[in-house]
């Protein structure tokens, strides 16, 4: 099998993994209802995409016992 003939240094290994973090999702707010959706995406909560109604969101109700 193929083996490395040196070994990486600390400074090689930690440059290659300065690139590895998360990087936060960007958010923007729904201009119909305020709420914090993702960007180029139908408003979850409101359905409108562009100041258009896109969807109609059915709202969850829980059932009577
Ligand atoms: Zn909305």
């Amino acid at each position: 099998m193929a083996h490395p003939k040196r070994r990486h240094s600390n400074a090689r290994t930690r440059l290659r993994r300065a690139h590895d973090h998360l990087v936060p999702q960007s958010r923007s707010q729904c201009s119909q209802c305020g709420a914090f959706i993702l960007p180029h995406r139908v408003c979850i909560s409101c359905g409108f995409y562009k100041g258009e109604l896109v969807k109609t969101i059915r709202v969850k109700t829980k059932k009577k016992e």
